[in-house]
């Protein structure tokens, strides 16, 4: 059994993990923003070398007694210390994945543009031809470096105490098994809501019905190109700068936020944000491309960017840096949703069909519900299995379900969200679902037209990530966090049409 750290010791490793996360968020941002052309982790490692042993591990975990920052330190250490295995095998993926290339009729395509591709790509059949090659792609060169890894995490956890990943990650307080129940019975409810309105959805982007619809056919179905017109590049950033004015934020004078919208050749076209320093310098990076996709993910991004700029300079690394990541991508989606609210949607004028346009977007996110919802399911057995390699079938079984598209089997291994962040996103879904009618109920539906409804949300945004998403929404509206709040938003978006 290690001993115990004392309080100077944990200090200390508290402002060591600040750094560490300051300096991979500027190396992502440099990297990703087209500004360094290397992308240099190792080095980083290296200097915070301790954080990620496996002593450094033991001993925070016999020092959390009850505390949640020393519990969240020793999260992150567990996650350095697993995270520092998989690295080789991570960065051949990562290199194999911008290397590799497929041949579709006589054309040379890259892998990490199959998956755009299909999205651009009118023709059912060549559809069909890109999809095979990059699951042929991935069988043959992907899949042992995945398994691999999944093994070393299997075993590795057992070193840090817990039986299995799921295991280790209830011991950090995710409330996995609730959640998974939570998610059986979202399944079950909304699964005629998904039979109705998904062929409806998907007739009128591809007038193909669901029956028909193969896996091939979503990228373009979701790309939503017929609405491009309504999303325009150059309108996007004005946009958010008049939804956050209403809101009382001055975005261009925000000291703290840097907008990075310099034209790079090697920059990532999707926006990101880079919280370097919390809340001293978060960078929001984007190079707008237009057409609903990219709309939603800038306000994305810009919630995410919103929080840790607001957040309180005067809390501890631990509650503004690490903490339940449900309550920093409730923020997101929060002002990600805005874009299919059809209130927010009629405001801006020339606006075409907003109810038609929000209807379609609430039954993307049913899809994307379910799908996380059969993910978290399909994880909680991964990571408890005895054979990695059987699980293919249940896979395709447990997403098929879900979605009624049935999903290609060699992603068994590459679809799986580290550190169960599937299961951050749908509790995001949920706090998201729940603050907003909270939002509407009090302040109306143009909530976000609404100074004192800015006013509130600085207020919970300076509180950073040191409560819970549930503590959040209990403090806030006094109810507890539901998934079937996002079924009661979607049906209402569907009856709105
Ligand atoms: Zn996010």
């Amino acid at each position: 059994m290690p001993e115990a750290l004392g309080q100077g010791e944990i200090d200390t490793l508290s402002a060591d993990a600040d750094r560490f996360i300051a300096e991979l968020d500027e190396e992502t941002y440099l990297h990703y923003a087209g500004l360094k052309e290397s992308y240099d982790l190792a080095p980083i490692y290296e200097r915070h070398e301790r954080l990620t042993q496996l002593d450094t591990a033991l001993a925070l975990g016999a020092s959390v007694d009850g505390d949640r920052r020393r519990r969240e330190l020793w999260k992150f250490a567990c996650e350095g210390y697993l995270g520092n295995f998989v690295s080789e095998e991570e960065e051949r993926v990562a290199e194999l994945e911008a290397t590799l290339t497929a041949t579709v009729d006589g054309e040379e395509i890259s892998f990490r543009m199959l998956k755009p591709r299909l999205g651009n790509e009118e023709d059912r059949d060549v559809r069909a031809r890109v999809e095979a090659a990059r699951n042929e792609l991935t069988e043959e060169h992907l899949n042992d470096l995945q398994l691999q890894a999944a093994q070393v995490v299997q075993r590795e956890t057992q070193q840090l105490g817990a039986a299995n990943y799921a295991d280790l990650y209830r011991s950090f307080g995710f409330p996995l098994d609730d959640l998974a129940e939570q998610c059986r019975r979202l399944l079950a409810d909304t699964e005629d809501l998904w039979e109705e309105a998904g062929d409806r959805f998907f007739r009128s982007r591809l007038g193909i019905g669901l029956g028909e619809l193969k896996r091939w056919d979503l990228g373009r179905a979701w790309r939503g190109a017929d609405w491009d017109a309504a999303f325009p590049a150059e309108a996007m950033l004005p946009a958010l700068e008049v939804t956050l004015a209403e809101l009382g934020i001055d975005l261009r004078g925000q000291q703290n936020v840097e907008l990075d919208l310099e034209e790079r050749p090697n920059k990532d076209p999707r926006a990101f944000c880079s919280p370097i320093e919390v809340p001293e310098r978060v960078v929001l990076v984007m190079k707008p491309q237009g057409g609903p996709a990219d709309w939603r993910t800038l306000f994305h991004e810009a919630g995410h960017t919103e929080h840790f700029a607001h957040t309180a300079p005067s809390l501890s690394p631990e509650e503004r840096r690490l903490g339940d990541n449900a309550v920093t991508e409730g923020w997101a989606m929060l002002l990600e949703h805005l874009t299919i609210d059809p209130v927010w949607l009629e405001r801006r004028l020339d606006f075409p069909r907003p109810y038609e346009f929000a209807a379609e977007g609430a039954t993307e996110l049913l899809w994307l519900v379910r799908r996380y919802a059969a993910k978290l399911l399909y994880e909680l057995e991964f990571h408890t299995a005895e054979d990695l390699t059987a699980l293919g079938p249940r896979y395709v079984e447990l997403l098929s379900g879900a979605t009624k598209v049935e999903p290609a089997a060699v992603d068994y291994l590459g679809d799986i969200d580290e550190g169960f962040y599937a299961s951050q996103y749908l509790r995001a879904w949920a706090l998201e679902a729940q603050l907003r009618a909270y939002l509407r109920e009090r302040f109306g539906n143009a909530w976000f037209s609404r100074r004192e409804a800015g006013s509130l949300l600085r207020e919970l945004w300076a509180e950073g990530q040191k409560p819970t998403a549930d503590e959040l929404l209990r403090e806030v509206t006094g109810e507890t966090l539901e998934l079937a709040a996002v079924a009661d938003r979607i049906r209402e978006s569907l009856a709105a049409v």
